[in-house]
């Protein structure tokens, strides 16, 4: 399947064609054309799976074919309501890339700045207005934006918003859209409260669900470091060394881990950055925008901060910490390695984490090679070889999830996840 074969228009074609994307992905193969045949969409897919142009480019097409119906030649046609500001950025970015041979307007508005700029933008008239969802009523009470001609809606992460208390703002959002209009949802994952929430949003949804990257895994060099938890941090400067890491994404479990590491390398005059719910969204965008740029060699990040963060070309992720959810460490390498790059993944287990590894290879089928010779290796575990291939295929029903050793929210919704990612390709 190509991008012709799914109708889209030349403007289109010729912008996907510039950002170098040769083949849909899955879900862009089966969202376009529902979306641009004007059907709400109930999508089950996360960030890496190609999902922002899987609705924003029949988006951008609807609306570039669609004459304007209002009067009112500023009136906000399509909201894309995200969790979060890197994501906001992102999509905003996306569809000035996909857009780029269309005349439609867009902009992106969230908080923790000033407002000047975004309501300057507003003032011009718009297509197009990624948000999020505080930041946009603010700027609804204060009369800068009606949500009355929107044509389309997007509720991108919808889960996301839920975890991090967003759900009375988003339903207030919908409160204000016309009752005439096309809605998209997305969630990576789909407990109760999302589907009831999405039932609330769409008329008569056409499902979608992708599998998770955890498929394409095995592109993805990956080696196994069996090490002390305290001889981690003299790993990691090690191998950063040693193999002249230009970037890398480094995971760890907590917060407080990632402002730990992320000293402990600035120390040994390494530039480094951690990324963290805690910090400042000022902060969070600035170590990523250093990361992107370079200017920061290695970025140490928490599970949920990283949860969006697309960056092009990132060599090596770093499992400084191994997951408890063997999902986890599928999203986590699945940031490197991206359309065909080549990606390694390294991973630090210490003595404790040995179970969480025997549960990532029952949910990838394979055996991370381990690495014997370094520096700092610890007692290897005996394993048997013969067992481990003739070790069934996993069963989404028999993924489990371990508790966290320290400080970290019981997997609750991993239950619900698992029945998705079981759920195949598509349903009608
Ligand atoms: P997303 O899931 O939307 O965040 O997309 C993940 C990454 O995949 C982004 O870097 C996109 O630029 C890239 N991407 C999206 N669609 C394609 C495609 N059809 N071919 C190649 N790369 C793509």
């Amino acid at each position: 399947m190509n991008f012709e074969q799914l109708n889209l228009i030349a403007p289109l074609l010729d912008a996907l064609r510039e950002e170098g994307y040769t083949q849909p992905t899955p879900i862009q193969e089966q969202a376009i054309p529902i979306v641009l045949q004007e059907g709400d969409l109930l999508g089950c897919a996360q960030t890496g799976t190609g999902k922002t142009a899987a609705f924003s480019v029949p988006i951008l097409q609807l609306l570039h074919q669609r004459p304007r119906t209002v009067r009112d030649a500023k009136a906000i046609r399509c909201l894309i309501l995200t969790p979060t500001r890197e994501l906001a950025i992102q999509i905003d970015e996306s569809i000035a890339a996909y857009g780029r041979h269309t005349r439609l307007r867009h902009t992106v508005i969230f908080g923790g700045v000033s407002q000047k700029a975004q309501t300057d933008a507003l003032a011009k008239g718009i297509d197009i207005l990624v948000a999020t969802p505080g930041r946009l009523l603010d700027l609804m009470q204060q009369g800068f934006i009606t949500l009355a001609h929107i044509e389309i809606f997007v509720l991108d992460e919808a889960d996301r918003m839920l975890d991090m208390g967003f759900i009375h703002d988003v339903r207030k959002v919908i409160a204000k859209l016309p009752a005439r209009r096309q809605s998209l949802f997305f969630s990576a994952t789909m407990p109760p409260e999302i589907m009831q929430l999405a039932d609330t949003i769409l008329t008569k949804p056409q499902k979608v669900a992708v599998t998770p990257p955890s498929t394409t895994a095995e592109a993805i060099d990956q080696s196994l470091f069996y090490v002390e938890k305290n001889d981690k941090r003299s790993l990691l400067l090690h191998l950063i060394r040693e193999h002249n890491i230009p970037s890398a994404l480094v995971f760890t479990r907590t917060k407080h881990g990632a402002d730990r590491v992320a000293k402990d390398l600035v120390r040994a005059g390494i530039k480094a950055e951690a990324i963290h719910g805690n910090k400042s969204q000022n902060a969070r965008q600035r170590a990523l925008s250093n990361f992107k740029s370079g200017a920061t060699r290695i970025l140490v990040a928490t599970d949920i901060a990283a949860r969006g963060i697309d960056v092009e070309k990132l060599s090596h992720v770093i499992n400084y910490e191994i997951p408890n959810i063997p999902e986890t460490y599928v999203h986590r390498i699945g940031r490197t390695g991206r359309a065909g790059a080549d990606g390694v993944a390294f991973s630090f287990c210490d003595t404790e984490e040995r179970a969480y590894i025997r549960d990532i290879h029952k949910l990838t089928a394979i055996q991370i090679p381990v690495v014997h010779d370094h520096p700092f290796v610890s007692e290897v575990p005996v394993t048997a070889p013969a067992a481990a291939a003739s070790r069934p295929q996993p069963q989404p029903a028999q993924r489990s999830s371990r508790p966290a050793p320290q400080g970290q929210q019981p997997a609750q919704k991993n239950q619900q996840r698992r029945k998705w990612y079981g759920a195949g390709r598509k349903q009608a």
